[in-house]
């Protein structure tokens, strides 16, 4: 089978998703509580957020190796990932007005 010599355009990814290196504002209450509350900005978009975690974290074997479950939480405001949290479960994420805003 050959391809097809109708090109479709590439789709062009505004935003390509990067590892949260850069800095974001966090904040972490209730660590001795078997909910967490965890404050924290959205790393794309800024917005606060608080989310509820519970858990401990959880390792898993990934190629042999063992690595920390991160899950990745969902910005309500821009949809992309707006932070990632090593916790076992993420309850909720509620749109706050950010602690840190000027
Ligand atoms: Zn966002």
């Amino acid at each position: 089978m050959t391809e097809s010599s109708a090109r479709k355009p590439k789709k062009i990814i505004p935003n390509p998703e990067l590892p949260p290196e850069k800095c974001q504002h966090i904040r972490i209450l209730d660590c001795d509580q078997p909910v967490q509350r965890v404050f924290y900005e959205c790393y794309h978009c800024l917005q606060g957020l608080l989310s509820e975690c519970s858990g401990k974290p959880v390792v898993k074997e990934f190629k042999g190796r063992d690595q920390v479950q991160e899950i990745k939480v969902k910005c309500p405001n821009c949809g992309e990932t707006a932070i990632k949290l090593i916790t076992e479960k993420v309850l909720s994420t509620t749109v706050i007005p950010s602690p840190w805003a000027e």
